[in-house]
């Protein structure tokens, strides 16, 4: 792996490679602030334990330029990648970082970003975790209590819903993307068909495809999932190999897609929530 090109790093495009005074100008100008929250965590034995920050990473390098299509400017805050894990917290390489922990750290970078004129800053997640979803919302009420920057947890419908927050909350902004690939009738939830995929069309040298053939669909329903996400071993007994569904199947084309529906439809409520206020 040492010789292989590792693809595009998770500080490109971001405030990292950014002058001070540049971040300056930008939040002058009023560029909103975006910022992914992933985690280390296994991915099976085919997908880098980085996937979960590397793919928000990438999501947010193309909506911060569909956002400049339309006028408005963005600097992307470096993915924030100790995250939370319950899932996968019995596989090794995926720490078990308490939730406070998070939530502190986010609360300073949020008063931070407020202090250096930033007024809407938007947090998107790289990760399933429940848990891990419900500290970037808390992480938000947190940052953005008593402060000028509205902040808000840019998610997609269904987690708004699995996570029981409303979708009016004005510390969540969410977003709808087009279906972009074809219903399977079983579940694909981690390092199976579709991350696998998005991983092949963004960091495809990171990938172990020669692995890839050998690899078993779990072919899993919801009472599967259910079990799964009861976690650490019961999530480690469901599935050995650390994947719930068929990356086997992975296709960069999909992955492609799948990153642009997600991008667009994350433009689209960026806009929108600017608009309004
Ligand atoms: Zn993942």
């Amino acid at each position: 792996m040492t010789e292989r090109d590792p693809g595009t790093s998770i500080l490109a495009g971001t405030m990292a490679e950014m002058t001070y005074a540049e971040v300056e100008a930008a939040a002058r100008s009023g560029a909103v602030a975006l910022w992914a929250f992933g985690v280390i965590e296994q991915h099976g034995p085919h997908l880098p334990t980085g996937t979960d920050i590397y793919l928000p990473a990438a999501k947010l390098r193309r909506t911060r330029a569909l956002l400049a299509e339309r006028g408005i400017g963005a600097v992307i805050v470096p993915a924030y990648y100790w995250g939370v894990n319950h899932v996968s917290g019995a596989f090794p390489a995926s720490p078990r970082v308490r939730p406070e922990v998070m939530a502190a750290l986010m609360e300073d970078v949020i008063a931070s970003l407020s202090d250096d004129g930033f007024r809407h800053l938007f947090c998107v997640t790289g990760h399933g975790d429940a848990e891990h979803n419900r500290t970037i919302y808390e992480g938000v009420r947190r940052g953005s209590a008593g402060r000028l920057i509205r902040a808000s947890f840019l998610a997609e419908t269904r987690l708004v819903g699995r996570l029981g927050l409303a979708a009016d909350d004005p510390l969540v902004t969410p977003f709808e993307p087009a279906p972009s690939g074809p219903s399977r009738p079983f579940l694909d939830v981690h390092a199976g068909e579709w991350e696998t995929s998005a991983m092949l069309a963004t960091h495809p040298a990171l990938v172990r495809d020669a692995v890839l053939p050998s690899l078993v669909p779990t072919n899993f329903g919801p009472e599967d999932l259910a079990e799964w996400r009861r976690g650490l071993e019961h999530a480690r007994r469901k599935t050995p190999h650390g994947y719930l569904g068929d990356p086997a199947a992975a296709d960069p084309e999909l992955g492609r897609r799948s990153l642009e529906a997600q991008a667009v439809a994350m433009a689209d409520a960026i806009a929108a929530r600017i608009a309004g206020g």
